[in-house]
């Protein structure tokens, strides 16, 4: 596959934002069909990203018969063994909204003012997956630390507490969306994407 914007695909994200940050961060790199709405969620009970992200995938292929580009994304926080991880859409119960799941883990460091002991990441597997089963995996990953309160209005999820380390101090939620490209898991996996496909 030499040619990215070539490549046809179904976004089985169904995350507005996660979508919309996509397609921000994407342009026209790759043709991206939307999810059909009548195509069900699935069960994300796989224990790693990469597996939920091919569970998704694979998912939308059967339903459609076309390529499918799936994410799944998270952030792992190193006091509390790599949670919320593979949970963070549901950190604080199924249908957790963004504040309940930013509430719960800043509740869960209050003990730990230190920044050095509120280090984390954020990941992003992604898995474009052909008709014919075959595959491209791309991750990407940004560390840093959760503030000790929300800062900002932008984004979505836990962007208000979470402050890169390459930054300047300011969480993502304070940035502008392509500030946060620039630097973020989402931004990196598919710049990891893109690389695979044009010299694949
Ligand atoms: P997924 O839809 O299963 O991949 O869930 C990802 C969850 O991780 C989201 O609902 C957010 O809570 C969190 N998350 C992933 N990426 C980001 C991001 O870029 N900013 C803030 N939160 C994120």
């Amino acid at each position: 596959m030499g040619d990215a914007a070539a490549v046809r695909a179904v976004l089985a994200s169904a995350n507005p934002k996660k979508v919309a940050e996509i397609r921000e961060i994407l342009g026209g790199a790759l043709d991206l069909v939307p999810r059909p709405p009548e195509v069900p969620d699935v069960v994300e009970d796989a224990p790693t990203f990469v597996g939920n992200a091919r569970l998704k995938a694979s998912a939308l292929v059967a339903a459609t018969g076309l390529a499918a580009l799936a994410d799944d994304s998270g952030i792992e926080v190193d006091a509390l063994g790599g949670a919320p991880g593979v949970w963070s859409a549901r950190y604080a119960g199924e249908g957790a909204t963004d504040e309940d799941n930013v509430a719960k883990l800043l509740a869960a460091l209050a003990d730990r003012p230190d920044p050095a002991d509120r280090t984390a990441r954020f990941r992003c597997v992604l898995v474009l997956q052909q008709p014919d089963g075959t595959e491209v995996v791309a991750d990407g990953a940004v560390e840093g630390r959760i503030a000790t309160g929300p800062r900002g209005s932008g984004g979505f999820g836990y962007d208000p507490v979470f402050v890169p380390a390459e930054g300047d101090g300011r969480t993502f939620g304070e940035m502008d969306p392509a500030e946060k490209h620039a630097m973020s898991h989402r931004g990196r996996a598919l710049a990891a994407l893109l690389a695979a496909l044009d010299g694949g």
